[in-house]
């Protein structure tokens, strides 16, 4: 049996995902992976949602300093239409884009295109995330980042969300964007699921 070696396909497009959680680098190694595209003299392009407002709108910003234009698009459709024509297709938080982002990036990658999605794998419930799970299928490569635990140093692979220093609500909104003192990167054994709907009359009741 030859040794498995890992090789970029000769013709035609592909998807690599990378996915982790918060604080595990995803924005950084997309970044990477775009900016050798072009010192390569590619065409490529960094895509994120419009939702993510974080530090720069007109750029991606990982959370150690590394930086790349990047335009914004508000649907998968949007996505399809702004990353036409271009070699490398950067897609950042790809969680948050609709369902749409899957046929999108499959149009994509048929046309020829390196399409590159970073994003959450799970949310803070420790659920997949949007259409991560598709993409994770079908992508050619796949990248699992993991970040150093805040309680622990372990690996870390799930997001901790806190509200007020405690775990937040099973039943609350999954999209928080940018409010970087309420979340954690944890492992699974230091990952504390919120309470639900149900034993939030607990919290109501204290
Ligand atoms: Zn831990």
């Amino acid at each position: 049996m030859p040794p498995v070696i890992r090789t970029q396909p000769h013709a035609g497009g592909w998807l690599e995902v990378v996915c982790g959680p918060m604080f595990s680098g995803k924005s950084e190694e997309l970044i990477r992976r775009l900016r050798r595209a072009e010192i390569a003299g590619q065409r490529a392009l960094i895509v994120k949602p419009l939702i993510d407002d974080r530090y720069d709108v007109g750029h991606v910003v990982s959370h150690a300093g590394a930086k790349m234009r990047a335009v914004t698009a508000q649907s998968g459709g949007e996505v399809e239409r702004l990353a036409g024509g271009y070699d490398a297709v950067g897609i950042d938080e790809v969680q948050f884009f609709d369902d749409a982002i899957v046929g999108a990036i499959d149009v994509l990658v048929s046309g020829g295109a390196r399409v590159v999605a970073a994003g959450l794998a799970q949310d803070f419930r420790g659920l997949p995330f949007g259409a991560m799970p598709t993409l994770l299928c079908v992508a050619e490569f796949v990248d699992k980042l993991e970040a150093v635990c805040h309680r622990c140093g372990g690996p870390a692979t799930m997001t901790q969300r806190l509200v007020d220093g405690r775990p937040a609500p099973f039943g609350g909104e999954t999209i928080q964007v940018g409010a970087l003192d309420s979340y954690e990167a944890r492992c699974r054994a230091c990952f504390a699921p919120g309470l639900d709907v149900a034993a939030g009359a607990l919290a109501h009741a204290g």
